[in-house]
């Protein structure tokens, strides 16, 4: 089953009015695979969604990098799920490490966050990934599975689902994932989909790699077969951005 390639830009807590203007003009003027081979998500800050999402070219997408774990109400300073749907933004992230570590979000919480995206109709970018202390001690695989479980147990439909796997220790950290460090992991999840949700979810489910990924390094791992594409951080904000969402034809001529 065909996965199609899939490259986010996660901007963080970074730009201004001038800088999105820059970033955004540099991802319309980019010459890139289409939309068959690739799908492209942006995520800037909440207050720069509307006019990414209005000045962004119409094959981009965007995302927010976060929402509410319920409807809206009192609760002072959350972005709700209804909130992102009534702007027309498509995509959230959901469960990055950043939030997860600084935040003190768990599992559980991750897990409920993206059921209630998907209920009210967001396409959700889940992240998973564990810390360097939890790879040295050999748990790298029950801690990714441990996080996929608290999502899987909690939602039905995967179709809007897209898995990020970010190992922390990679993370804006400039030692990215060797190809097979990272493919061992996509590989793993994969047959843990296949085991525990279903053999269709685990074909079709697109794995993303995140973790210092930049022009350098996209064409090794994106040749990667369980590979299907990247959550970009850091080089979301220059142009080897385009060098990132190109990679994509590597999967083309596979
Ligand atoms: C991220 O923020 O999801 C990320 C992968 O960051 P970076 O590419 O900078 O490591």
């Amino acid at each position: 089953m065909a996965r199609k390639f899939f490259v986010g830009g996660n901007w963080k807590c970074n730009g201004t009015t001038e800088e999105v203007k820059k970033i955004v003009s540099t991802l319309n003027a980019g010459d890139v695979p289409s939309q068959d081979v690739v799908e492209v998500v942006i995520s800037p800050p909440f207050v720069f969604l509307p006019v990414v999402k209005s000045s962004l070219r119409s094959d981009f997408h965007v995302a927010a990098q976060n929402c509410w774990i319920k409807k809206g109400g009192a609760y002072t300073g959350e972005i709700s799920a209804e909130m992102l749907v009534n702007l027309e933004i498509p995509w959230v992230i959901l469960g990055h490490s950043e939030r997860r570590s600084l935040l003190g979000e768990s599992s559980e919480f991750v897990g409920d966050k993206v059921a209630y995206a998907l209920s009210q109709g967001l396409n959700v970018i889940a992240c998973i990934g564990e810390t360097l202390e939890q790879r040295e001690a050999g748990s790298t695989m029950a801690v990714v599975a441990a996080q996929t479980k608290a999502i899987a147990e909690r939602i039905t439909d995967w179709t809007k689902v897209v898995l990020a796997y970010e190992p922390v220790w990679a993370i804006g950290t400039g030692k990215v994932a060797t190809p097979a460090q990272a493919q061992e992991v996509h590989f793993e999840l994969r047959k843990w989909l296949q085991a525990n949700v279903s053999p269709q979810v685990s074909a079709s489910t697109r794995i993303i790699y995140g973790g210092s990924v930049s022009g350098g390094n996209c064409k090794e791992l994106a040749a990667q077969p369980d590979l299907d594409g990247f959550l970009v951080g850091g080089a979301s904000l220059k142009p080897e951005f385009i060098d990132i969402i190109k990679s994509a034809e590597v999967k083309k001529s596979a």
